[in-house]
């Protein structure tokens, strides 16, 4: 399945809202943001699955970035969608929602955003909505995933 993480307040923190992964030196000279305590475990544990895993973000961070700050961790992301892209795409299709997985094949996308779980009820598209201070928040992901994907499979 592919699936999508938003990055503001679901794996990168705004202010101390969420513990996060140890950066050293170069990592913070090389302006490599901070990212959600047990984000690279999860991560891995889903591609191990056999899922992919990609960045949906209304932030406009470059793809580069995004990919680089991954990358530092030591996780490799397969897609990075950001603002740009999305406005773009999301215009061309005359969709009027902050977010619409379904535009870049994601099936299933994974955010902080009580919004967004209101868009996904109408324009129909999968989300698992998790709080910044929920710290059971990666074992949640992955049971609700489990229990996703065995529905789909029915
Ligand atoms: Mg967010």
């Amino acid at each position: 399945m592919n699936i999508s993480f938003d990055l503001d307040n679901t794996l990168i923190p705004h202010g101390n809202v969420f513990e996060t992964e140890k950066r050293n030196l170069i990592g913070k000279l090389l302006g490599i943001e901070k990212i959600r305590k047990g984000t690279c475990e999860l991560i891995r544990q889903l591609k191990n699955d056999g899922h992919n895993i990609h960045i949906y973000t209304t932030s406009y961070r470059t793809r580069r970035k995004v990919k680089l700050t991954f990358r530092y961790y030591g996780v490799k992301v397969d897609r990075v969608v950001n603002q740009i892209q999305n406005e773009r795409t999301l215009k061309l299709m005359n969709i009027n929602s902050s977010k619409y997985p379904p535009a870049f094949n994601f099936d299933l996308h994974i955010d902080d955003s009580k919004g967004v779980e209101i868009e996904a009820e109408r324009y129909n598209f999968n989300t698992i909505i998790v709080s910044p201070d929920d710290k059971e928040w990666g074992k949640k992901i992955r049971n609700e995933i489990k229990r996703w994907v065995t529905r789909v499979q029915q």
